[in-house]
């Protein structure tokens, strides 16, 4: 079992496959970067799988791929099945922004695939287009009936900006309770790639926006996930991620790893150390010893919430969200 000097277990693997993207959303990727990491720089599926074996073997139980946007790496179903094949009782998720879903929602559920998260920020076509800076709305809501058809779980992830999609709080609920998916509504995270104007919207304005139009009880976070729940009298849920209230990093149990092999403890900071060389030398224990030193270090908390140092400059597209 992992555990930080916090006494917070680790039981959550976050793995990049790539940090290159079909969209330049305004917040994560505001321009294409100088360089991309040059594709021998990154592991192998079979390189990654070898490190998620580790973690699974010393029990991170959760494995989420993300980006960059995933999808766009070739064959993303063949690591969903060897991770899925070698720990049928982990469960796999996925972050991507739909767009490539119409024709992969099936092989990837077929390979093991349970859960998608899909990014939707506004069902207006020009808006949709203005966040991620390419017109995307008909193939991405395409992908999201693609997901549904396939069977999988799905939650929808929003986040709101001022004066640009704060318009569009109660349309996107509405959205997301009529496909029976969860939305939750992410907090804007500052950091130096996005476009310096944007301004999120905090969790209470859209609670407040919400709460004018339905009823609502909070019901507390959700067991090992980061978003402070809600609930209506039909059962249907939705949540709120709030990195910039005091108390977000307390019950943190995740970490992160690079296409590249980078081992990050914390989304906000840029300490990271390098597992790549252990794997290519089939040093499982130096690997594991990697490993427990980076959970281990895992920051106490992101400093999002605190005046004057709340932007950070870790990229969310190399780092996966
Ligand atoms: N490309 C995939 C996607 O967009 O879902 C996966 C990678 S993306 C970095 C993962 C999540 O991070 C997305 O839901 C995206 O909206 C969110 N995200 C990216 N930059 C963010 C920021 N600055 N603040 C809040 N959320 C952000
Ligand atoms: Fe790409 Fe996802 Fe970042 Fe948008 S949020 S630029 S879709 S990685």
């Amino acid at each position: 079992m992992l555990r930080d000097r916090f006494e917070r277990k680790v039981t959550y693997l976050r793995v990049s496959v790539t940090e290159r993207c079909n969209f330049r959303c305004r917040y994560c990727m505001s321009e294409k970067p100088f360089s991309w990491v040059p594709k021998e720089n990154l592991l192998s599926y079979e390189e990654l799988f070898a490190f998620i074996k580790i973690g699974i073997d010393n029990g991170i139980e959760k494995i989420r791929l993300t980006g960059g946007e995933p999808t766009t790496r070739d064959n993303l179903d063949e690591l969903i099945a060897m991770i899925h094949t070698y720990a049928p009782h982990v469960d796999i998720g996925l972050t991507t922004n739909g767009f490539l879903l119409p024709e992969q929602a099936k092989k990837l559920k077929r390979a093991g695939l349970r859960r998608v998260n899909i990014s939707l920020d506004s069902l207006e076509r020009e808006t949709l287009h203005y966040i991620t800076q390419k017109n995307v709305l008909d193939q991405v809501l395409a992908g999201i009936d693609a997901a549904v058809d396939a069977g999988l779980s799905i939650k929808l992830n929003s986040v709101i900006l001022r004066d640009i999609n704060d318009h569009e709080i109660l349309p996107l609920f509405e959205y997301a309770k009529g496909i029976g998916a969860q939305i939750r509504y992410i907090e804007y995270m500052e950091n130096i790639h996005a476009t310096t104007t944007l301004q999120g919207l905090r969790s209470d304005e859209i609670i407040d926006v919400l709460g004018r139009k339905y009823s609502f009880i909070p019901i507390g976070k959700e067991s090992a996930g980061p978003a402070n729940l809600y609930e209506m009298v039909d059962g249907y849920r939705f949540g709120t991620i709030e990195p910039h209230r005091h108390d977000f990093c307390e019950t943190c149990d995740r970490l992160r790893l690079s296409a590249e092999g980078d081992l990050i403890g914390c989304l906000y900071f840029e300490g990271a150390k390098s597992i790549k060389q252990a794997i290519r030398d089939g040093n499982i224990d130096q690997a594991t010893k990697i490993l427990e030193e980076v959970v281990f270090n895992k920051p106490e908390k992101n400093l999002w919430g605190i005046e004057n140092v709340e932007v950070s400059s870790r990229a969310f597209y190399r780092t996966g969200g």
